[in-house]
C-alpha cells in the first residue's frame, strides 16, 4: 500500500459523546467548553482508538492536539491507576515536540484532558534545570510530552525507561526535519519497542515527510483537514506596501486604527525582532520578544505577559513562535515577510484558530514584493494591496512637551479598547502608551505591473 491511504470520507462522529470517550474525558471537555470536535478531531479519534499508525496532516490551530490526546488518553483508562508505586505509572504514551513552548503547550492540554483521570502526564524540555524534572519522572507518569534533546539527555542518565512506550506522538514533525533532529528522533526509536502504535502530525506531506512515515510508522492511515497551500480561511489577510523606514509607524498606525489590543508581531531575524523590540519599547508600548537566543525564563516570561494581556505586541521570529496557542489572538503582523512562503501559513495560522475569525497584516517593502509574489502563489490567492488605515485624531492632547523628552513620544494618546470591541479581550480601557505616528509616504504598488 502506498505511504498514508487516504482517508478524507471519514469523519462519521459529530459529538465527543459518538466518539466513544470516557465520562471523566468527556467532563474535562464540557469544562474546557468544547462542544464538538474539529474536522480533525473527527477523523483521527475513531483511526487512532482503533490502534492505526496515523500520518496527519493539520497544523496548529485545528485542534490536533486534542485529536491525538483524547484518544490515548482513552487507550490509558484502562491503566489509570491511583498507587503510588513508580512501577504502575510507566511510560505509556510519549509525545515529542520540536520546541519548548509547544511541548508546554501540549502538556498543558493533556493535564485538561485527564484532570478527572489518575494517569499522570509531565513535560521535559532544554534549557532550565534537569533535577525538577527528575523528580516528576522518578515519580512515573504515563504521559510524557518531550523536547528531543532533553528526553535524550534524560534517557541517557536513566532517569526515563522508554521500554513500555505503547504510543509515540511525533507532533509538527516537519519543524522537527527543518530543525535538523533526526538524528535524535533516530536515536529515541532506538530506545522505543517496535510494537507500538505510532502518530505523525505536521503542517506539510513532503517527501522528506514521507520518509520519516515510511521508517517510522507502520501502514499508516493519512488524514488531512488543510492543505499545504490553504492559508487559514478565517483569517482576513491585508497587506500595505510601506517603506522599510517606516515600517513601525506604519504598525502602529494598522493596529491602532483597527482598535486591535494585542498582535504577534513576525521578523526574519533575532537581530531583526531585538531591535523592534526595543524599539517598541523606548516608545513606551509593552513589548515582549521571544526568539531561539532568548534564555527560556525570558521566553516563558514575554509569553506569560502576552497570554494574561500585560504585554500588547509580541515580536517573533518564526521558529520560536511556532506551536504558539494563544487563544482569541486577534492579529498577527508580518513586520517582514518570510523567505519561505511556508512560513507565511504558518505565521498566519497563529490567528483565527479553532473556528475564531483572525486578521493577518503584512507590511510589504518595495523590496520584499518577490516575497509578496511567492506568498501569493503558494497560497493561491491574490492578496490586493490596500492604503493604511487612517487614525483617528487623539483623544487627548499633549498638554506640554518637556523638553528632554524624545519627539517621539509625546503627542497622542493610544488606547486599549474596551475588552467587549471585536478583536480584544483581555485589557482594559486606559492609555498604554504615548505615540506620535508621523506621516506615512505612500509607496508606489508594483505587484500589478
Ligand atoms: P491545537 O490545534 O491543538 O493547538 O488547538 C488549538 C486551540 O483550539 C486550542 O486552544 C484548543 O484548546 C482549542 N480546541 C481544540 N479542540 C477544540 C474543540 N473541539 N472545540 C473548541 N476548541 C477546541
Amino acid at each position: 500500500m502506498e505511504v498514508g491511504e487516504n482517508t478524507a470520507a471519514l469523519e462519521v462522529a459529530t459529538t465527543f459523546e459518538e466518539l466513544g470517550l470516557a465520562p471523566e474525558i468527556l467532563g474535562a471537555l464540557r469544562d474546557m467548553g468544547y462542544s464538538i470536535p474539529t474536522p480533525i478531531q473527527k477523523q483521527a479519534i475513531p483511526l487512532v482508538l482503533a490502534g492505526r499508525d496515523l500520518m496527519a496532516q493539520a497544523q496548529t490551530g485545528t485542534g490536533k492536539t486534542a485529536a491525538f490526546a483524547l484518544p490515548l488518553l482513552q487507550k490509558m483508562v484502562a491503566h489509570a491507576s491511583t498507587s503510588t508505586s513508580p512501577a504502575r505509572h510507566p511510560v505509556r504514551a510519549l509525545v515529542i515536540t520540536p520546541t519548548r513552548e509547544l511541548a508546554i503547550q501540549v502538556h498543558a492540554s493533556v493535564v485538561d484532558y485527564s484532570k478527572n483521570l489518575p494517569l499522570r502526564s509531565t513535560v521535559v524540555f532544554g534549557g532550565v534545570d534537569m533535577k525538577g524534572q527528575e523528580a516528576d519522572l522518578r515519580r512515573g507518569v504515563e504521559i510524557l510530552v518531550a523536547t528531543p534533546g532533553r528526553l535524550l539527555d534524560h534517557a541517557g542518565s536513566k532517569m526515563v525507561k522508554l521500554s513500555q512506550v505503547q504510543f509515540l506522538v511525533l507532533d509538527e514533525a516537519d519543524r522537527m526535519l527543518d530543525m535538523g533532529f533526526m538524528p535524535d528522533l533516530k536515536r529515541i526509536l532506538d530506545l522505543l519497542p517496535t510494537k507500538r502504535q505510532t502518530l505523525l502530525f505536521s503542517a506539510t506531506f513532503d517527501d522528506s515527510i514521507v520518509g520519516l512515515a515510511k521508517s517510522f510508522l507502520q501502514n499508516p492511515l493519512k488524514v488531512e483537514v488543510a492543505r499545504r497551500n490553504t492559508a487559514a480561511e478565517l483569517v482576513e489577510q491585508v497587506v500595505h506596501n510601506v517603506r522599510e523606514d517606516d515600517k513601525m509607524d506604519a504598525l502602529l498606525r494598522a493596529i491602532k486604527a483597527r482598535d486591535i489590543s494585542q498582535a504577534l508581531v513576525f521578523t526574519r531575524t533575532k537581530i531583526a525582532a531585538d531591535k523592534l523590540g526595543r524599539r517598541l519599547q523606548k516608545r513606551g508600548i509593552q513589548t515582549g520578544i521571544i526568539h531561539g537566543d532568548k534564555a527560556q525564563v525570558e521566553r516563558l516570561a514575554a509569553l506569560d505577559g502576552f497570554k494574561q494581556g500585560k504585554v500588547q505586541l509580541l515580536v517573533a521570529t518564526d521558529i520560536a513562535a511556532r506551536g504558539l496557542d494563544i487563544v482569541d489572538l486577534p492579529c498577527v503582523v508580518n513586520f517582514e515577510l518570510p523567505y519561505a512562503a511556508e512560513d507565511y501559513v504558518h505565521r498566519i495560522g497563529r490567528t483565527g484558530r479553532a473556528g475564531a475569525s483572525g486578521l493577518a497584516i503584512s507590511l510589504v517593502s518595495p523590496e520584499e514584493e518577490r516575497l509578496l509574489v511567492a506568498i501569493r502563489k503558494f497560497i493561491n490567492r491574490d492578496l490586493v494591496e490596500t492604503p493604511l488605515p487612517e487614525n483617528e485624531p487623539p483623544r487627548q492632547a499633549a498638554v506640554a512637551v518637556p523638553a528632554a523628552v524624545p519627539a517621539a513620544v509625546h503627542s497622542a494618546v493610544i488606547e486599549q479598547p474596551d475588552a467587549t470591541q471585536p478583536r480584544t479581550g483581555r485589557l482594559q480601557r486606559e492609555p498604554v502608551c504615548a505615540l506620535l505616528l508621523p506621516p506615512i509616504k505612500p509607496v508606489q504598488s508594483n505587484h500589478n505591473a
